[in-house]
């Protein structure tokens, strides 16, 4: 039977797991949510095309699994909570198998983190992806790119790097690797730091999530709050699996500079270090410190750093980016 769109919501999309607040879920023209009393709602939305956002070797299931995650990273850097997502799907032809797989891979990521799809809409064009994810958060709370002062301390959550590597064996086939299949689940399936984020809410000072690659939008949570920052290269966490694939200093140039980790860059007044849960220090690392004066300042054991590219910008960075990067 031909698939028309009715017949591909009714059959991938209409089923998902359920989440608390949905008056009303998919079928009528809106729908109709309750976000918990004295609460705001967190609302973030995040497009995924082929070939600019993603390679075409990405797997349908990772696409699916990416493109919820990648959102709910944003909320994360609100510290909300996730609770509802909307669906825009482009696809250049209906394939029930590559139906399957996306749909196994979005709704594993809505499963693991309580989020129902409350409705989407299909076209027929070029494979795209746009997600628009909704949280809740109680009122005044949400972390913010605007708070650091000078004195705190500059953190990130797990390690950096491994998804840029990812990309960059991707594009050079033949080359293999030990930690290959790590450094590729970093790229296709990122892990949102959602509950790391709850934990930190009402402790850091700001907070931001790192799609872009870290020195870039550190930069822009520094510009936010106008302050600046000294960053040690050699206190950049970096993975078993990044340190065993390449050279330290092109693994330190991959954590500072390569994009799509997902992972919290965040600040904290340095007394609020011990009041962190336990649990969240030890999937922490201090990397530096805020500073009055503006700009981003780097040491490596003593000696001067200077990362190799800050992020890519659709409109103004020159030719085709690698894809991956955003
Ligand atoms: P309308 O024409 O009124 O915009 P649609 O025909 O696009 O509505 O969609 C019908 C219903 O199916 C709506 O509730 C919409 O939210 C839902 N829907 C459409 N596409 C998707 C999708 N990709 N995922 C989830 N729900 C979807
Ligand atoms: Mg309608």
């Amino acid at each position: 039977m031909a698939l028309d769109e009715f017949e591909i919501v009714r059959r991938w999309f209409r089923d998902g797991p359920a989440a608390a607040g949905v008056t009303l879920g998919i079928g009528d023209d809106a729908a109709l949510l309750r976000p918990p009393p004295g609460q705001e709602l967190a609302v973030s939305t995040d497009a995924l095309l082929e070939g600019r956002h993603f390679p075409a070797t990405l797997r349908p299931g990772e696409i699916g699994y990416r493109c919820l995650a990648v959102n709910l990273s944003d909320l994360a850097a609100m510290g909300a909570q996730p609770r509802w997502f909307l669906l825009s799907l482009s696809l250049p032809r209906a394939e029930a198998d590559w139906l399957d797989s996306f749909a196994a891979g979005l709704f594993e990521v809505a499963r693991e983190f309580g989020v129902g799809l409350v409705g989407g809409d299909l076209s027929r064009a070029p494979l795209g992806v746009c997600v628009t994810v909704l949280g809740t958060v109680p009122r005044g709370r949400a972390m913010r790119r605007t708070g650091a002062r000078p004195g705190d301390w500059v953190c990130v959550t797990g390690t950096l790097g491994d998804a840029a590597r990812a990309l960059r064996l991707e594009t050079c086939p033949g080359e293999t690797e030990r930690g290959r299949a790590a450094l590729h689940e970093r790229l296709a399936r990122p892990r949102p730091r959602v509950h790391e984020a709850l934990l930190l809410r009402d402790k850091a000072s700001s907070c931001i999530d790192i799609s872009d690659g870290l020195a870039a939008d550190l930069r822009h949570l520094l510009e936010a709050s106008g302050v600046g920052a000294f960053l040690n290269a050699e206190q950049l966490p970096l993975s078993p699996a990044l340190r065993a694939s390449c050279p330290r200093t092109e693994a330190l140039q991959l954590a500072a500079g390569g994009g799509d980790d997902y992972e919290l860059c965040f600040t904290l007044p340095p007394a609020r270090w011990t009041t962190l849960d336990p649990e969240l220090r030890r999937a922490c690392t201090r990397i530096g410190e805020v500073e009055a004066a503006p700009g981003l300042r780097w040491r490596d054991s003593g000696r001067t750093f200077q990362p190799r590219a800050e992020g890519f910008r659709h409109f103004t960075s020159r030719g085709a980016p690698p894809p991956g990067d955003s």
